[in-house]
């Protein structure tokens, strides 16, 4: 693979001492080589990248999104969730095939790649999963992905997302089978149950069996919106990361979208098993959902990681965006030093791995580690003048800063411009299908 060096930017490492050094990042052979001073290559195989006036850090990690969801952009606007579910997105996701889940993928990871992120969490939608895969084997983003499960026999989920427990299951297995650990690790699996209230108690409690024996994460939503929490009472008797929790589903490899409204016990309990949250403030906000207690949950020492959900409920995938919506939101509840910005960068980055369970592989620049990293242009006039990287990346800088960004050591954006695939066909697949399936619907 050679070895590709960032040359002469600012150099955040998200190392547990923070440490801010200047010089050259180097990879080789897909790992970080050397972090800080001046870089000689050692062999003839290396490419260099200009990161003058640049941040390289680590790339972006977003714990929470739906690239499925991406050919919906603006089509659900100004809705609570239980509606937006129901009248737009489970129709859209049920009228998606093979090329049409192909399309929304690759626009999600274009997106997502061009604006500095380089890891995802993903939760796809109940089929074509394998187009989702697909697509990011190209794109070369690092992604765990997962089938959206939904067996729950509710007339309000449309025919083509209804399912069986059996076959909810045997698709989840197959797709694991096939795609956790492809290209060279670098794709994963989660089992991804949708929300309690899309899934039957045998389908949970046997996706949490699986995913203990078979060492995989498990991604699901909880406790976003008052109605959803209600029906879930109604269900159990119980609130809802309790009544998850019953099930086996809660521990270091459980990722919980939301969390907005928790009790008491709830917090405890994340607390206390490790189960990560994963705050998406701005579909927070647009799906009128609520404001995550997020510092007082690390107050507590629960895990949180940042995503920006999906296209019909944010409706961007920037990164920049939810970092500083983050780093703004909590303050006036909790007062100006909630979340000061080098916890928020961190927030967007190295907490986005620990989530994943790839703490030791992503999400600081550490000799050793893997060569996901980006430089972010600190030379616009939103951001001049910069003294402390911090704030311009807490405060100031937005995706289209993102100048380079490498996966693995391979570099996917050089100059702002995409290399693995061509932007313009993929927004000319994206508008072609997106018109296609809401023709059908
Ligand atoms: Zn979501």
């Amino acid at each position: 693979m050679g070895e590709l060096i960032f040359r002469g930017g600012t150099i955040v490492t998200l190392a547990d001492d923070h440490t801010v050094t200047d010089g050259d990042l180097a990879i080789r052979d897909g790992v970080i080589a050397q972090v800080g001073g001046a870089y000689t290559p050692t062999s003839h195989d290396y490419q260099i990248v200009d990161a003058a006036g640049c941040v390289v850090m680590p790339g972006l990690v977003q714990a929470h999104v739906h690239t499925c969801q991406t050919l919906a952009r603006g089509k659900a606007d100004d809705l609570e969730l239980l509606d937006w579910l129901e009248k737009v997105v489970w129709p859209y996701e049920g009228a998606l095939d093979g090329p049409a889940m192909a399309a929304s993928a690759r626009l999600a990871m274009a997106e997502l790649l061009l604006g500095g992120t380089t890891a995802i969490l993903d939760m796809g939608s109940v089929h074509h999963t394998d187009e989702v895969f697909a697509a990011a084997e190209v794109a070369g983003i690092r992604a765990t992905i997962g089938k959206a499960m939904m067996d729950a026999p509710d007339p309000r989920i449309p025919a083509g997302l209804r399912e069986t427990t059996t076959a909810s299951l045997a698709e989840s297995d197959r797709l694991a089978d096939r795609w956790h650990g492809a290209a060279d690790g670098r794709l994963r699996y989660a089992y991804a149950p949708r929300f309690v209230l899309s899934c039957t108690d045998e389908l949970l409690a046997e996706v949490g069996r699986r995913a203990r024996t078979r060492g995989l994460l498990v991604h699901t939503h909880a406790s976003e919106n008052k109605g959803e929490i209600a029906a879930v009472e109604a269900r159990y008797g119980k609130r809802n990361l309790l009544a998850l929790h019953d099930l086996g589903i809660s521990g270091p490899h459980v990722c919980v979208a939301h969390c907005v409204h928790l009790s008491e016990a709830e917090i405890a309990l994340l607390a206390e098993h490790g189960t990560h949250v994963l705050h998406c403030p701005s579909s927070n906000l647009k799906l009128a959902s609520g404001v995550a207690s997020v510092p007082e949950l690390m107050a507590r020492g629960v895990s949180v990681a940042l995503g920006a959900d999906g296209a019909p409920c944010n409706n961007n995938l920037d990164g920049f965006l939810e970092l500083r919506l983050a780093a703004v939101l909590h303050k006036p509840r909790v007062g100006p030093r909630a979340l000061p910005a080098p916890a928020a960068v961190r927030l967007a980055t190295r907490a986005g791995a620990i989530a994943l369970g790839l703490a030791d592989t992503v999400g600081a620049l550490v000799p050793g580690m893997k060569g996901d990293v980006i430089a972010v242009d600190l030379t616009g006039p939103h951001v001049t003048p910069t003294t402390n990287p911090w704030s311009a990346l807490a405060y100031a800088c937005r995706a289209s800063d993102v100048r380079h960004v490498a996966v693995d050591g391979k570099l996917l954006v050089s100059d702002r411009t995409l290399l693995t695939m061509d932007l313009a066909e993929v927004l000319r697949g994206a508008r072609h299908h997106a018109q296609r399936v809401f023709d059908r619907l």
